[in-house]
């Protein structure tokens, strides 16, 4: 049996990187492979116009080293996109990672080979790559929804996806465009494309609750005070059960005056971000506590908006605030106040099919130039289904996941041993500041591979029962929560066919983090551990 010890890592964002980062540390060879042309995953991809991040800058980072944080300044609280791409190649130079990473090339095959007990990993380019260790870093929004109209190959303007956005600059000059989609991608891109074009049409189907960004620049004093707190600011974070430095009201909802609790609620949407939502302790959990503040949140969007018309379809969400990822937007409401904006209610009026023209909805033809469309991904686990994986035995990841994925610990998956998957399904990913849970994942899975090296542990696999235990307290946690209220992505509801659970462990990153320590101080419980001898005995 041979034993190479590699790891192969797939996808170059924040997760790829630090595992790469890691593992080097440790002495483990690393390879990592990445479908992009550069580095930074999500924000290599996504470069549509007014694209931010919409949890601050000083949140949305690295924590894992003083002198990364150190070295870089944030321009703004929210930063664009362009500039956290400029981070990632920073973080690449400092910690020469680029020269361990092949660009370019895709890993569209994985098949576990029981007698050498490797991975055998193939790609694109015609490569089959041998790995002790196939790590998944293939991020939660890869996968793109492109939804199929009818008449689309005769439509004949151009039609763009915010999340393959070309490289060189799009001009919207003198045109006429359409946006499909109003979620987080539609709503930052909608106020620069009006801000271009000669006529900007929305189609809304469901309304976002959008929170208002108050993004502003991060002054140099501020910055300078942000890099002395940040060994206690990330201790904080850490320890946290969203990862960002917020000051959640311990108060309830309910418990104070009317005049108390707006001004609270007022205080909060002024200064901008996901703070809102802990206003209250029981904001997320009690449906009288959140009625109030999706009052409050629809009043302060109709205060906005101008037309009656257009105010009533932004604001006619039927499901409580938080029960899917709210927007931060910068100016989204405002936009539809402009001469040259409209929007189309997609539910009263829904999209038929395009046309050479443009798009067709509700029996109306809306002649455009380009449509933009802002509909989002096949999330989580599309793009660990992308690529065919074969465990044990031959079982495939698509059967395994055939109703919805199921996972120890989000990280590993029965049928499937020495492979393990960063910012997955079943973890807290994107529910929380996704760059926290990843650096914990990617400590917790170094100190295994570590555990297994050290032990002459040849093969670790979830056991069935463990990983039944897991998925079965996801469900249960996601029942306390507001999420399956709502169709959205983190529930699968977006993609026809996809079942319908969450995706995600909601429960906040404090108790997932307890979850995996228990885990790996009980000699990884859950885990079965084979060594060599006991293989070639089998
Ligand atoms: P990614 O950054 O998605 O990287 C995965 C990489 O894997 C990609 O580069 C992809 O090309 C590569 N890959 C996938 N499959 C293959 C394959 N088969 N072969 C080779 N390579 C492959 N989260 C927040 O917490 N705050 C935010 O403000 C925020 N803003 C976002 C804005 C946008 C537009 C999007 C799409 C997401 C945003 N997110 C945000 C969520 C974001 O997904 C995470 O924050 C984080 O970037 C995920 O990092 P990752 O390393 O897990 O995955
Ligand atoms: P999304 O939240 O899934 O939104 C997709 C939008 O497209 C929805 O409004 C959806 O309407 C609409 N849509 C999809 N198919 C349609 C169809 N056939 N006809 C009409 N409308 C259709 O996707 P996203 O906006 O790309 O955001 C996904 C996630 O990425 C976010 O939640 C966030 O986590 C992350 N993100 C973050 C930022 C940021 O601010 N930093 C920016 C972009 C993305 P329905 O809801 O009715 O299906």
């Amino acid at each position: 049996m041979t034993r190479h010890n590699v790891a192969v890592i797939v996808g170059a964002g924040f997760a790829g990187l630090y595992m790469l980062h890691k593992l080097r540390e440790s002495g483990v060879r690393a390879r990592l492979i990445e479908a992009g042309g550069d580095v930074g995953g999500a924000w290599y991809w996504n470069r549509y116009p007014g694209l931010r991040c919409d949890v601050e800058s000083l949140d949305y980072q690295f924590q894992f080293s003083d002198d990364l944080e150190a070295g870089w300044n944030w321009p703004e609280r929210y930063s664009e996109g362009p500039v956290i791409r400029k981070y990632f190649a920073y973080v690449a130079d400092r910690l020469d990672l680029r020269r361990d990473i092949s660009f370019n090339t895709r890993v569209d095959s994985a098949a576990f080979d029981e007698a050498a007990n490797l991975w055998r990993i193939g790609t694109d380019q015609g490569e089959t790559i041998d790995a002790s260790w196939f790590i998944l870093a293939v991020g939660p929004l890869t996968t793109v929804n492109t939804p199929q109209f009818e008449g689309m190959e005769s439509f004949r303007g151009r039609i763009l996806h915010t999340a393959r956005w070309p490289e060189e600059e799009v001009d919207f000059a003198g045109r006429r465009v359409a946006v499909i989609g109003t979620g987080s991608s539609g709503i930052q891109c909608t106020p620069v494309i009006a801000g271009q074009a000669a006529e900007l049409t929305v189609f809304q189907r469901t309304p976002a609750f959008s929170l208002p960004s108050a993004n502003r620049a991060v002054t140099p004093e501020e910055q300078a005070a942000a890099h002395a707190r940040f060994p206690a600011d990330r201790d904080y974070r850490y320890a946290s059960a969203g990862g960002m430095v917020l000051s959640p009201n311990a108060q309830s909802a309910l418990e104070v005056t009317d005049e108390e609790r707006e001004a609270e609620f007022e205080r909060r949407w002024t200064s901008g971000g996901f703070g809102f939502l802990l206003s209250y302790r029981d904001l997320l959990t009690s449906a009288e506590a959140n009625a109030v503040a999706v009052n409050f949140v629809k009043r302060k969007i109709r205060a906005k908006v101008n037309d009656p018309y257009t105010a009533a379809a932004l604001t006619r969400q039927d499901y409580p605030l938080g029960a899917k990822r709210p927007c931060i937007d910068s100016g989204f409401y405002e936009t539809f106040n402009l001469p040259h904006v409209k929007l189309v209610d997609a539910m009263e009026a829904p999209i038929e099919r395009f046309c050479s023209e443009g798009i067709v909805a509700g029996g109306t033809t809306y002649p455009v130039d380009d449509i933009v469309l802002a509909t989002g991904f096949d999330a989580v686990t599309g793009a660990v289904l992308k690529i065919r994986i074969a465990g044990r035995g031959g079982l495939t990841m698509n059967e395994a996941w055939k109703e919805g994925p199921h996972t120890y610990l989000g990280l590993a998956v029965a049928g499937f041993p020495n492979m393990l998957i960063l910012d997955g399904a079943q973890s807290p990913s994107v529910i929380v500041n996704a760059p926290i849970v990843i650096e914990q994942q990617v400590r917790w899975v170094d100190r295994l591979i570590e555990h297994v090296r050290t032990n002459g542990i040849a093969r670790f696999e979830a056991t069935e029962q463990a990983q039944a235990d897991w998925v079965r307290h996801v469900g249960e946690i996601a029942q306390y929560t507001l999420y399956p209220k709502a169709d959205s992505w983190a529930m699968g509801a977006n993609i026809p066919g996809k079942p319908r659970v969450m995706l995600f462990y909601l429960a906040g990153l404090e108790a997932y983090g307890k979850h995996c320590a228990d885990c790996a101080g009980n000699d990884y419980h859950g885990f079965k551990m084979e060594r060599a001898a006991e293989l070639a005995g089998a």
